[in-house]
């Protein structure tokens, strides 16, 4: 066709056309190399470490999981626990190494036998156990310490009870009772929890004294979590949810009343499914990840 033929409309539009299809050209030719090259070196920059603690690196996380009786709770335990609490690790391990681009790695040893603890329910669980009782996450936390941590323990294993220097341990308690929580271990030299509370800028009631060595953070979650039918959907939500308390994530609801301020697995999707559930950007930023 002989362009000159034409009314100035149609030259106009072939030019249009023209430019349209080059700019489609430019644009294909340069997304694939967006995708592919900025992820690649936007993540070599990512540096998992604790949340608002660069010092505390999670390149490598490794959590030692128990399943503890009390004293007077054996005829309640369950003989396939170990098949729960290893499909629990293995879906956490999944959704962890997903949240943080594979730059922090979650593995994890089970401890082989149950630990049938020294006292009785109600010296664990107080006189509340509110709050996700944390009172028997720190008294079943001291008493694994002296019994299987400690060389001198009656449950001390060489292999098992090893720290790694490269490694962030992480103590998981499933517990044959009530309890959903988990919190970091801090090492500090001031005797009192109103010092500590002060230093950290914390309310003095999330703060308690534990013995523990062989652990940076640690979490309880009830043994019904993993088993039970109440928690067929959401029992591994609750697992993640707490261990990701271990390295300082805080909650995304308000404690007493319940009512979400974040939509991830913190906050209102505790409820929900692992599969569908993610972590909120503001908390893998703070914990290094750039993307
Ligand atoms: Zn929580």
């Amino acid at each position: 066709m002989d362009l000159s033929t034409l009314h100035p409309h149609h030259k106009r539009s072939i030019v249009y056309i023209i430019i349209g299809f080059c700019l489609g050209l430019v644009f294909w030719f340069l997304l694939p190399q967006l995708f592919l090259k900025e992820p690649t070196t936007v993540r070599s920059e990512s540096k998992i470490h604790a949340f608002h603690n660069p010092d505390s690196n999670l390149e490598k996380i490794r959590i030692r999981a128990f399943y503890v009786v009390p004293q007077n709770k054996t005829a309640d335990a369950v003989s396939n626990w170990k098949e729960f609490l290893e499909t629990s690790l293995a879906k956490a391990a999944e959704f962890h190494k997903i949240q943080f681009r594979e730059k922090s790695a979650l593995n994890y040893d089970i401890y082989p036998e149950p630990v049938i603890l020294e006292k009785n329910n109600i010296f664990y669980d107080t006189k509340t156990t509110k709050y996700g009782n944390p009172k028997a996450l720190i008294g079943i936390a001291n008493e694994l310490e002296k019994r299987v941590f400690r060389k001198d323990g009656d449950l001390y294993n060489e292999n098992f009870s090893q720290r790694s220097a490269s490694e962030y341990p992480v103590l998981g308690i499933i517990y044959e009772g009530v309890g959903a929580a988990g919190g970091v271990i801090y090492e500090s030299e001031l005797e009192s929890t109103v010092e500590i509370a002060k230093k950290l800028g914390l309310p003095e009631s999330v703060i308690y004294k534990v013995d523990v060595e062989s652990a940076d953070g640690f979490f309880i979650l009830s043994r019904t979590f993993l088993t039970d039918a109440e928690y067929r959907f959401n029992g591994v939500t609750n697992f993640y949810h707490e261990f990701a308390h271990t390295f300082g994530l805080p909650d995304g609801y308000d404690l007493e009343t319940g009512v979400s301020s974040t939509f991830d697995i913190m906050g209102e999707g505790r409820k929900k499914p692992i599969e569908i559930m993610y972590l909120d950007r503001k908390f893998t930023r703070a914990m290094g990840l750039v993307e």
